[in-house]
């Protein structure tokens, strides 16, 4: 059997709506729930973003706090992920959660295009979300949209903006940004191994119909892969997804295809250098 693999779910995003798929997480408690059939199924990473009253998405503390109690309490030692992502509000809204302490952070390190406009990380905002992930102890995801966000992941830990070894998302098929590219894959693997190490662990996430293909790639690679509804709705062309659960099923069967052990909780923590909880 191969190293096992970290499965993350990323249960609600800012763009799917009950209209897309009624299984969509959008209120705390559905959140929580779908969370927790989620971690029962092999997921040890939770990436979550929260909604308001309307379901638009919105980066209020007060959600961030409910959310997290609830998987705390009901998916005890699964490790949190907060997005600090564009779309849930602007400049310094984007980290106002990050004083909650969350295990993670998603951290995207540069800017581009979106499918209909410019995801903007300017340098100052950058390194303001950098510094608070170092201040609360926090450990960033870096979202790589594109390979100049691999290196700039480095050129920041070179400096010490990013306190440990940089773990690196590599996320295709977003339209307008990166798509879903094989030889483009395999070298940003080299390239993660090349700046941060051999043993460095890394991830993939790919867009709609993508997710799987990049859930096999990066499985097959030894990487770590997520899932969820964020990033695509369906099971296959002709079905909706019932559930985040079943799309980690789903990735969960491709760990068995290639004979990966699915990580539980605590292996993920050890993988990720976090602290095993109280
Ligand atoms: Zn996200």
């Amino acid at each position: 059997m191969g190293e096992p693999c970290i499965i993350c779910v990323a249960i609600t995003g800012s763009v799917p709506t009950k209209a897309s798929n009624p299984a969509v997480p959008i209120t705390v408690s559905e959140q929580i729930a779908s969370t927790h059939e989620a971690f029962e199924a092999g997921a040890a990473i939770a990436h979550c973003h929260v909604r308001d009253d309307e379901g638009k998405p919105t980066s209020d503390p007060e959600r961030f706090v409910q959310l997290k109690e609830g998987i705390e309490k009901h998916c005890p030692g699964m490790i949190i992920q907060f997005s600090t992502g564009g779309r849930s509000g602007a400049g310094s809204a984007r980290g106002g959660m990050l004083p909650l302490r969350p295990d993670m952070a998603s951290l995207a390190v540069g800017s581009n295009n979106f499918p209909t406009r410019v995801y903007e990380n300017p340098p100052d905002l950058v390194d303001w979300l950098a510094s608070e992930m170092v201040k609360y102890d926090v450990k960033p995801e870096i979202e790589a949209f594109d390979l100049s966000h691999i290196l700039q992941a480095k050129a920041m830990w070179d400096r010490g903006q990013i306190a440990d070894r940089p773990y690196v998302q590599f996320v295709m098929g977003v339209k307008n940004a990166m798509p879903v590219d094989r030889d483009v894959f395999d070298f940003y693997i080299r390239t993660v191994h090349r700046l941060f190490g051999p043993d460095a662990p890394w991830c993939a996430a790919g867009i709609g119909a993508n997710q799987i293909v990049l859930n096999d790639w990066a499985i097959a690679e030894g990487g770590h892969a997520r899932t969820g509804l964020e990033d695509n709705v369906r099971l296959d062309k002709n079905s909706l997804a019932p559930s985040n659960a079943a799309l980690v099923r789903r990735t969960v069967e491709i760990c068995d295809k290639h004979e990966r052990p699915v990580a539980t909780w605590q292996q993920a923590r050890a993988i990720l250098g976090l602290r095993i909880p109280d």
